[in-house]
């Protein structure tokens, strides 16, 4: 968890953060399925920052959240992911072309 907690102090992060809520209009995305439009607070990796460390920055592996929804993504006991947030890490894996660097 220590690691994890650098990780979002980086500038790296921050500019990365920034740009994922841009791109995905400071919504969040979980709220959208449903139709609703909620500000989004929080960037969520879907595969863990602790599971896949080199997906850190991956456009395709972040998502935009509410705090409701961030929160309902993680298990806050076992730190471990609910079934939600399973099942956006099933729709999300890396692009196949992606293989270059
Ligand atoms: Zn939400």
């Amino acid at each position: 968890m220590k690691i994890v907690k650098a990780f979002y102090k980086t500038t790296r992060w921050l500019k990365k953060r920034e740009r994922i809520l841009r791109r995905d209009e400071y919504l969040c995305q979980e709220c959208k399925r449903f139709g609703k439009s909620t500000t989004a607070q929080t960037v969520h990796h879907i595969h863990p920052l602790e599971d896949h460390p080199e997906y850190g920055y991956e456009n395709w592996n972040l998502i935009s959240l509410c705090n409701p929804c961030h929160g309902s993504m993680h298990d806050r006991t076992t730190d471990e992911l609910t079934e939600i947030g399973k099942r956006w890490k099933e729709r999300a894996s890396p692009p196949l072309v992606e293989n270059s660097n």
